[in-house]
């Protein structure tokens, strides 16, 4: 089968040494720019953004912060619901062409190295309130290449780990993985919505065939994660025996 190969022909690239945040900025260029795509790459953000309303620790030179903004002529219907999962494996995949050791996947965002916090994505959609419909899909992929001066503050030193060793990294080594980043992606995007990468989504889960505590918003409960289906979605088992379906969404996975 043929498939059309979408490169980064008439994408708008900006790059920036500070800002507030890339997502922020991918989507005020998505409706200032209709049915145009872009990424945006920054050295640091100053409100760097996680799920929820978290923050995402953002500081200058030692991370490496970008947003894909999609409009609705890249994307299919299903593609929209994967494109999460694709870009956890693919930014997997470009990390480990750089650095030797192996990265894990939690479900559904989230990139671990030596069982510490890597790498964060953040996918928002923009929505016509009226039709429903997808305006623009922005995507935020923020690496941590290397440990900051000041070191990471107390609350992530426990949880947070960097690409690279201290002193490893210089501009060629950080160009090189942004390059990978954007390479990567596009080959994975390319492949959608063809699920085969789900294959490798799984065997890079840190959480399947696990006891995980399952958090939605207020409420929380104990499960074992069994699998993960071809559209992306965590299937556990709770201990009440009560199967469910989770998506991307307001849910939260803590290992036992
Ligand atoms: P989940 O709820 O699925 O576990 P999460 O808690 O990792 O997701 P995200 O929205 O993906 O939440 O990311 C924000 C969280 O990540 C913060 O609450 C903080 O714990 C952690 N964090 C913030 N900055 C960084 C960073 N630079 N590196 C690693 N972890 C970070």
């Amino acid at each position: 089968k043929q498939r059309l190969i979408r490169g980064f022909k008439d994408w708008q690239i900006e790059t920036y040494q500070t800002i507030d945040s890339t997502n922020r900025r991918a989507k005020e260029f998505a409706e200032q720019n209709p049915g145009q795509s872009a990424i945006i790459i920054a050295d640091e953000q100053t409100a760097g953004r996680g799920r929820l309303g978290r923050k995402f620790y953002s500081p200058n030179k030692t991370g490496l912060y970008i947003s894909i903004c999609l409009s609705p002529k890249d994307l299919s219907y299903e593609s929209i619901s994967l494109i999460t999962a694709q870009t956890a494996v693919s930014t997997s995949r470009a990390i480990e062409t750089i650095s030797n050791e192996s990265v894990k996947i939690k479900w559904v965002n989230d990139l671990y190295m030596r069982d510490k916090k890597v790498c964060g994505i953040l996918s928002e959609a923009i929505t016509d309130i009226e039709s429903n419909q997808v305006q623009a899909l922005i995507i935020g992929i923020g690496i941590n290449l290397s440990v900051p001066d000041e070191g990471f503050p107390e609350e992530l030193t426990e949880i947070a780990t960097t690409v690279f060793a201290p002193n490893e990294m210089n501009h060629c080594t950080r160009n090189d993985l942004a390059v990978a980043v954007l390479n990567q992606w596009l080959l994975a995007f390319n492949e959608l919505p063809d699920t085969g990468f789900i294959q490798e989504y799984r065997k890079r889960s840190n959480i399947l065939n696990k006891p995980v505590r399952v958090i939605q918003g207020k409420e929380a409960f104990n499960a074992f994660a069994y699998d993960i289906d071809n559209r992306g979605r965590l299937l556990v088992k709770a201990s009440t025996g009560r199967l469910h379906h989770l998506s991307y969404g307001e849910v939260s996975i803590r290992q036992l």
